[in-house]
Parts: structure tokens; C-alpha cells; sequence
């Protein structure tokens, strides 16, 4: 499916308090449906990621977080971010080394990260049917894929100007 009329990237003008208010209530009933915990320390960590739609280096959380309590153990960061990645709350994006909160809930499905060189915004665009088609083009090859990652580097609508 692709989408062609739904703005994936934010408007800049939007509020933004929102966007975190809605992705800390996922991350409360994603936890509790899978049994769980969502630590203090884990929905600091996810909260500060949260601040903003553009990718963040795992230091960049560290000094984050720094600004409202003590400095956390980056282990003890690193292993928070693995624990939100695998509940689906934030992204890594592999070109970067950094991460993005999840802007929507795809349950597991395969999403392409559009990463703007820019202003560092990250969009998804949902990437299953894309997935699919490379994995069987894999498969003919002989080759049985395990893990994809699809990410785009280029400019957002805002950044190039336009409306
Ligand atoms: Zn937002
Ligand atoms: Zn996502
Ligand atoms: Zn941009």
C-alpha cells in the first residue's frame, strides 16, 4: 500500500505535545499486553528520544536525559533503547546510528524510513509489499533473507520549500 495523499512527515506547525502524550500511552499498553515492564528509566529514555520527529544519536539521549536528573550509564541507555526497538516504540535507523520514535503503529510490519538530510526529520512509509517482492527476488538468488532495513536519505517537503 502506498500512500500518495496522507502527509507522512509532521507539519512543523503541529503540536507536538501531543504526538509524545500519544506514543508514552502506546508504549503503557504495548507493555501491558505483552507482560512487560515500562521502567522509569525505559519511558525517560523513549520520552527523550520522543522529543522531536528527527533522528538522535544514543549521546544525544544521554545528554538529554542529563538535563533532568543524573547522567544515566550509557549501558544502561543502550539496553533501554533495545527494549523499546523490540516493542516497536522507536526505530534505529542503520545509516545514522541513530534513533527516531515510531510515528505509527504498524505491529511489526517492515517500514522504509525517509530520513531528511536537512532538518533530520524521519518519516515511514509503510514497506511490506516491498519486503516481500525483494525477499522472493532473494529467495530466487538462493539466499533466505532475515532482516531488511529500507531507509532514504534526501530533503522534506518543508526544507525544500515547498507546500
Ligand atoms: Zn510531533
Ligand atoms: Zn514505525
Ligand atoms: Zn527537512
Amino acid at each position: 500500500m502506498l500512500y500518495y495523499n496522507i502527509m507522512l512527515f509532521p507539519n512543523p506547525q503541529h503540536d507536538h505535545a501531543h504526538c509524545t502524550a500519544d506514543l508514552i500511552a502506546r508504549a503503557e499498553f504495548t507493555c501491558a499486553r505483552r507482560g512487560s515492564k515500562l521502567t522509569h528509566q525505559r519511558r525517560d529514555v523513549l520520552a527523550c528520544v520522543a522529543r522531536s520527529h528527527a533522528a538522535v544519536g544514543a549521546y544525544d539521549i544521554i545528554d538529554r536525559m542529563a538535563e533532568h536528573g543524573t547522567r544515566p550509564a550509557p549501558i544502561t541507555v543502550y539496553r533501554a533503547l533495545e527494549f523499546l526497538e523490540a516493542h516497536g516504540l522507536i526505530h534505529k535507523i542503520e545509516s545514522r546510528n541513530a534513533f527516531v520514535a515510531c510515528s505509527h503503529s504498524h505491529d511489526g510490519l517492515p517500514a522504509a524510513l525517509l530520513i531528511c538530510e536537512i532538518c533530520g526529520t524521519v518519516a515511514e512509509l509503510d514497506a511490506g509489499a516491498v519486503t516481500a517482492q525483494l525477499s522472493l527476488a532473494a529467495a530466487a538468488q538462493g539466499f533466505r533473507a532475515a532482516h531488511t532495513v529500507i531507509e532514504m536519505a534526501g530533503t522534506c517537503g518543508a526544507c525544500a520549500g515547498g507546500a
